[in-house]
C-alpha cells in the first residue's frame, strides 16, 4: 500500500515540475512576441542616452559628510569642496 502512495506522490510531483516548466516557457514566449511593444514604450535608447549625458553635470564629494553633490553648488575652502558653507566651516571627517 505504502508503494502505491509513494508512486502516486512521485506523479503528482513530475506531473507539477512538467506544468510549472511549461507555464516558464509560455512565458518566454509571450516575452518574445512583446519586444515591438516594448519598443514603442520607451524612447530610442541612444537618443534618451545621449540627452542625459548632455544634461549631466559634474558631481563632488563633500569633504565633511561625503553626500555628492553637482558641481555648480560647490563651497570650495582649503583646497577641499564642500556641499554647504556651513560644511565648509566644519572641520573635513
Ligand atoms: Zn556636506
Amino acid at each position: 500500500m505504502s508503494r502505491l502512495l509513494f508512486w502516486i506522490a512521485l506523479a503528482c510531483l513530475v506531473v507539477a515540475a512538467v506544468r510549472s516548466k511549461l507555464r516558464q516557457a509560455a512565458k518566454r514566449h509571450q516575452q518574445m512576441e512583446q519586444p515591438e511593444q516594448r519598443e514603442q514604450i520607451r524612447p530610442q535608447p541612444n537618443r534618451a542616452r545621449a540627452e542625459a549625458a548632455a544634461n549631466a553635470e559634474t558631481m563632488l564629494c563633500c569633504a565633511h559628510c561625503g553626500v555628492y553633490f553637482p558641481a555648480s553648488e560647490n563651497v570650495p575652502a582649503g583646497g577641499r569642496d564642500y556641499c554647504s558653507a556651513a560644511h565648509a566651516q566644519l572641520s573635513p571627517q
